[in-house]
């Protein structure tokens, strides 16, 4: 009986531990060792938890395809006991806007999508005031739009029906805090938990999240991932935004509907501070001052918008690349690492979950193959670099 101890019961964490103790070739104990089973700081409750496969590599259009199929058929995959799970997928495009100087990156990304199967096309100025009269096409010189496949949905609501399925096929959590790792030589033995415990284990999982470089430390591994706070407006505009898609302005603010409502979003510039860990306080200014105007410019009817709640969260950032950092590191073999997804995590936790199952259960990927996500590239100074983060 092998014996799999999982740090972190987030989306990603409960994914990996459904779908392990649902594969076929699986036989041994799962624990998940979960500090909050509240969730409240987790990045996957604080998610803006939507889905696109408008990327600009491969591998992570790959993940997305299976992330929408599977959430497509979530209710029935993940239902106990005939209670079928309320996912909340909706489908709905991803409009990403390019001014002339982002042009050539717009046509090379949807180049690489088509390429990769997603059902995208470009849209010109006037094709864009032909679907969404309500967008001022001022200084867009063309957009990408996801034409299917693409959405948003209810995070902790998958979340939520992730781990009930898990702990239904078997799986145990643990709500306690880990803090180390026990080790003979280069391999993992077992997990240390606040209270003095130890869990033995012949293979463990860091799916912490944005705090797994510290999971990771334990083991003597520098990992390139950081909290970073990402905040989300939430609005009411009195003009309905008819057949309203995910909008991507050209400089990245980003803007989708939400039932009556609309969640805004916006990473900071390159020059902007952006620190690890700050305290999840929301700053107004920072809309008023910076996304309000340019919302308003691109799409009138927000000239009246009210500001109604907001939250702020953490990205689980990899500061390398920007990509998921999935599989173990050669510093420590039997420890599993799943996490860096930087803004993309959640639609990403089926494929991953399902991944990281087949690497243990099967000993190598059987569908998609992840190893470009893999730790080697951080080792050799390889980055597979995502040009598309929100
Ligand atoms: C504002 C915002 C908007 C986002 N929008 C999107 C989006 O639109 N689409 C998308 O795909 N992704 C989005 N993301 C990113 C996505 O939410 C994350 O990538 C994903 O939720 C990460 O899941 P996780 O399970 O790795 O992390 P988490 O959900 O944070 O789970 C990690 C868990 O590990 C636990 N933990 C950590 N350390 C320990 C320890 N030592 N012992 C025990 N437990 C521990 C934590 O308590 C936590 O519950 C967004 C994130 C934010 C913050």
């Amino acid at each position: 009986m092998r014996k799999i101890v999982i740090i972190g019961g987030g989306a990603v964490g409960s994914s990996i531990a459904y779908h392990l103790a649902s594969h076929p070739a699986f036989t041994g104990e799962i624990t998940v060792v979960e500090r909050d089973p509240t969730y409240r700081i987790a990045s996957s409750s604080l998610s803006a938890s939507s889905i696109r496969q408008q990327f600009s590599t491969p591998l992570n259009i790959a993940m997305s395809r299976f992330g929408f199929e599977f959430l497509s058929r979530g209710a029935d995959l993940l239902a106990v006991d005939g209670d079928r799970p309320a996912l909340g997928l909706k489908h709905s495009g991803y409009l990403f806007m390019a001014s002339s100087s982002g042009l050539d990156v717009l046509r090379a990304n949807h180049a690489v999508q088509r390429a990769a199967g997603a059902d995208v096309a470009l849209l010109s100025p006037a094709e864009i005031a032909a679907r969404f009269p309500w967008i001022a096409t001022d200084g867009v010189a063309a957009a990408s739009f996801g034409l299917s496949g693409e959405g948003w949905f209810d995070g902790p609501a998958l979340l939520a029906a992730f781990r009930r399925k898990a702990r239904s096929l078997g799986v145990t959590y643990i709500a306690r805090e880990a803090t180390g790792l026990v080790r003979a030589q280069d391999r993992i033995t077992g997990v240390r938990l606040a209270d003095g415990a130890e869990l033995p284990c012949d293979l463990a999982v860091n799916a912490a999240g944005p705090w797994s470089a510290r999971v990771a430390g334990w083991a003597g591994i520098d990992l390139p991932v950081r909290p970073r706070k990402r905040m989300v407006f939430v609005v009411a505009c009195r003009t309905p935004l008819t057949g309203c898609p995910m909008v991507i302005e050209p400089g990245g603010i980003c803007m989708r509907p939400e039932g009556a409502f609309y969640l805004c979003c916006r990473s900071p510039g390159e020059t902007e501070p952006d620190p690890d860990e700050p305290p999840l306080e929301v700053d107004e200014t920072m809309f008023h001052d910076m996304m309000w105007p340019v919302l308003a410019a691109r799409i009138p009817a927000l000239e009246e918008l009210k500001l109604t709640s907001s939250w702020a969260g953490y990205y689980e950032m990899n500061l390398f690349d920007h990509n998921g950092i999935v599989g173990p590191h050669p510093a420590a073999p039997n420890l599993i690492h799943a996490t860096g997804f930087s803004g993309h995590g959640i639609q990403h936790s089926p494929a991953t979950g399902r991944g990281v199952a087949e690497l243990i259960a099967e000993g190598g990927y059987a569908s998609v193959d992840l190893s470009p996500l893999g730790c080697e590239r951080l080792v050799e100074g390889r980055p597979l670099v995502e040009q598309a983060i929100l």
